[in-house]
């Protein structure tokens, strides 16, 4: 267990909530939730699902108050807390060869050298767990608190398999620990890192088969690429004789391909995909990602599932309502920067937005210079290297991905924050999800809040300044 935080200190409201209504400030302490004593902001929304609420608080003055107030049933209190869990994490007890935190160089946001495996922030934040710390206390938590859906690491059904790329001899089977969650009530998305050379191929097509054979219980399966560093490279080659090797084109394609054969069965059986393909394999084989039936609602947009396609609907639907209602932004200009990944996609919409409005569009791929060129997703980019990539511009404004931020839009892996970097750069950096957002800043400049609960990767922006507002 990581060590606790300062329990149920209350680091913000959300506008307009019950928690605001009933008077709870940022500062204030909740000791008591309907007369519980929570661990965690798990608790705080199994306690206070009913209509009334009561909570006791120790104010900042020291004061202990208690307000009882009303609010409709599973409604959200609106309570952000300092910390989710006050009574510690729980730590990952495996050692994969492919693991993250092997590669991570120092000086990122601290955050981020957690080795978390914690079911509850799978609950609250959609954290990936792999299921193999849970004690009986922990299943007797979910069995009560019924805390569906987890987000669960597999990465191979074959029990021997997992616990080689697991590095962990004890680690239970997954597929009965799944029909466990079942029997409770709890669903699971699950997702298969794939290392070529290790859990692809026919282990791939049986993960595949497991896993979708699971369903409903397992509700969606999506296979990702491993992301290697240059350190975690030649690490897992000189610890554990594992080449992480980078997906070829043909490698992605036969991915696809196996990913697809399952979608369809699982159509068919189940009126859902079930099976789901990281954007970077379609990317990478350049083969067109599929339409939104492909994704099941989306709910591994956040594992880097189905951005491309919310991304380029959104631009359709961008791109009807400039043809309907012309603008003429002449004059204007903008750099539009990424991860390498995605800057074909976002060339390719640039050159119409350009050619629909007159604004300059440059769309600039940056190299990540941290974790290597392999790792060229956005939300790995370090603020050193957008700033870099951008300085130099004389663009009129900058526009970076939401998720090249933390949860809450405040800062770069590398602890820069948005208004460093703009100060950096000389001029406005704007963030912002998809091509609707840009457009909408650049003619009214206004946007959702800069603070929101909405989670890395949703629908976000910040205001552009008043003095780039067209
Ligand atoms: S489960 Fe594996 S990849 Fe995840 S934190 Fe633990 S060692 Fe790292």
């Amino acid at each position: 267990m990581k060590p606790a935080a300062i329990p149920g200190l209350i680091s913000g409201i959300e506008p307009g909530s019950p928690a605001e209504a009933a008077g709870i400030e940022a500062g204030d302490q909740l000791i008591e939730i309907d007369g519980q004593v929570p661990r965690d902001a798990v608790d705080v929304q199994f306690y206070g699902a009913g209509e009334l609420v009561t909570v006791q608080l120790r104010k900042a003055n020291g004061l202990i108050d208690v307000i009882e107030f009303e609010k409709d049933y599973d409604a959200d209190l609106g309570l952000q807390f300092e910390s989710a869990t006050w009574d510690g994490i729980q730590l990952c007890n495996n050692n994969c060869f492919f693991c993250f935190l092997k590669g991570l160089p120092r000086g990122m946001r601290k955050s981020l050298y957690i080795k978390d495996d914690d079911y509850r922030l799978s609950f609250l934040h959609g954290n990936f767990v792999t299921l193999t710390n849970l004690t009986e206390d922990d299943w007797a938590r979910l069995e009560e608190q019924r805390l569906s859906p987890l987000n669960v690491s597999v990465h191979a059904s074959e029990l021997g398999l997992r616990r080689k790329m697991l590095s962990n001899r004890t680690a239970p089977d997954v597929l009965e620990q799944l029909r466990r969650l079942g029997e409770l009530g709890i669903q699971a998305h699950t997702q298969i890192v794939l290392c070529p050379g290790v859990n692809d191929g026919e282990h791939l097509d049986r993960s595949l088969a497991d896993l979708a054979a699971l369903h409903p219980i397992v509700q969606t399966i999506s296979v990702v690429p491993v992301g290697a560093s240059p350190k975690l490279e030649e690490w897992s080659l000189r610890k554990d004789g594992i080449e992480v090797a980078t997906a070829s084109p043909e490698y992605a394609a036969a991915v696809v391909q196996s990913v697809t054969a399952v979608q369809k069965a699982s159509r068919k059986a189940f009126g859902r995909s079930v099976a789901q393909c990281s954007d970077e394999f379609y990317i990478r084989a350049n083969i067109r990602v599929p339409g939104r039936i492909a994704y099941d609602g989306l709910p591994q947009y956040e594992n880097g599932i189905g951005m491309v396609r919310v991304l380029l609907d959104d631009w359709h639907r961008t791109r009807s309502q400039l043809r309907r209602h012309p603008v003429n932004l002449e004059g204007r200009s903008i750099v539009v920067a990424s991860g390498t990944l995605a800057a074909p996609v976002l060339a390719a919409v640039a050159e119409e937005l350009a050619s629909l409005t007159g604004i300059g569009v440059e769309v600039v791929g940056v190299a990540n210079s941290v974790f290597g060129d392999r790792v060229n997703v956005s939300g790995l980019v370090c603020g050193e290297d957008w700033a870099k990539a951008v300085a130099g511009t004389d663009a009129d404004t900058v526009f970076l991905p939401r998720h090249s931020l933390d949860y809450f839009g405040e800062q770069f892996l590398d602890g820069l924050k948005p208004s460093e970097l703009s100060a950096r750069v000389g001029r406005p950096v704007a963030f912002a999800s998809q091509w609707s957002e840009v457009v909408d800043m650049l003619l009214h400049g206004s946007s959702p809040p800069a603070r929101t609960r909405a989670t890395n990767g949703a629908m976000w922006s910040e205001p552009l300044p008043a003095n780039v507002v067209a």
